[in-house]
């Protein structure tokens, strides 16, 4: 599913080539992927406005409107959100799509329709739905080692479940969670408290550089995800451990293989050898 690299490669894309346009006409295919909204309010308040900038916060898109109108994209585990031609062949899994000026044309798209769209006003829209819960970005500049520190602090909860939860740090996802944690060699199994203080710098420090490289590699595609420009990503060539079960660790000197576990639902891909920081619990059951 689209984790932080992939959301800010489609706003990228997005700004780049959505801004200053303004939307014709907009049909919806499907009412159920709207959020505080019907699809006839939801054109209404696209038709004839401009966008004036593409932001994002966590795994969210932030598109404002000119008249004081701000959509808010979530891409759940399938979406899809991309600026084409307007002569593209589209399906009927496109249950948005917005003819531009210019002759282009905006399409979200989603197969399995986790995701959403939500109309907002500009005002109050740390108060929507899509927002109102979401912590602090991963990649902004809030997003400091202490602050990591203060949110693991003497919590007994899994270290990955705490990652995951987008109320506290907002933007990861199972992906990056793994990477970061093979790249910090901190066990998949750690408890929050247990870090040293040491290894949660060397943690926020992972996490910034994984996110880091899969943005310039424009994202994971595993299936789905494409940029805002409907191409796929390339950082899926550089993961180390995500997908990678069986196989031999990547890190130098290590002889560990890759191995999958499953934790609260989701597979975990570790490599038990050199991820052992942290975990006063290697063995335990989880
Ligand atoms: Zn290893």
């Amino acid at each position: 599913m689209p984790e932080l690299p992939e959301v800010e490669t489609v706003r990228r894309d997005l700004q780049a080539h959505l801004v200053g346009r303004t939307i014709e006409s907009v049909s919806i295919g499907r009412e159920d992927i709207l959020r505080s909204t019907d699809c006839a309010r939801l054109v209404a308040a696209l038709t004839g406005h401009e966008v004036l900038s593409v932001g994002r916060l966590g795994k969210n898109l932030i598109v404002e409107l000119s008249g004081d109108t701000v959509v808010l994209v979530n891409l759940g585990m399938t979406g899809q959100f991309f600026v084409c031609e307007a002569c593209a062949e589209i399906d009927e899994h496109a249950h948005l799509v917005a003819e531009l000026s210019d002759g282009m044309r905006l399409v979200f798209r989603d197969i399995r329709r986790f995701g959403h769209i939500e109309l907002a006003r500009a005002q109050s829209v740390g108060e929507s739905f899509t927002l109102r819960n979401v912590g602090v970005d991963a990649m902004s500049d809030e997003f400091t080692a202490e602050r990591l520190e203060e949110m693991l602090a003497g919590r007994s909860a899994l270290l990955k479940n705490a990652l995951l939860d987008q109320r506290r740090v907002a933007g990861l996802g199972n992906i990056y969670v793994c990477e970061a944690l093979f790249r910090a060699r901190i066990s998949a199994v750690a408890r929050c408290g247990e870090l040293a203080p040491e290894e949660v710098q060397r943690l926020h420090r992972a996490i910034r550089e994984v996110l880091r490289e899969s943005i310039a590699a424009e994202g994971t595609t595993i299936s789905d995800y494409v940029t805002g420009r409907g191409v796929p990503g390339s950082f899926q060539e550089r993961l180390r451990v995500y997908g990678r079960e069986g196989e031999r660790c990547r890190r130098h000197g290590c002889t560990g293989t890759i191995t999958r576990i499953v934790q609260s639902n989701r597979p975990t891909f570790h490599c038990p050898e050199c991820q052992s920081s942290g975990g006063m619990n290697r063995g335990e059951s989880y």
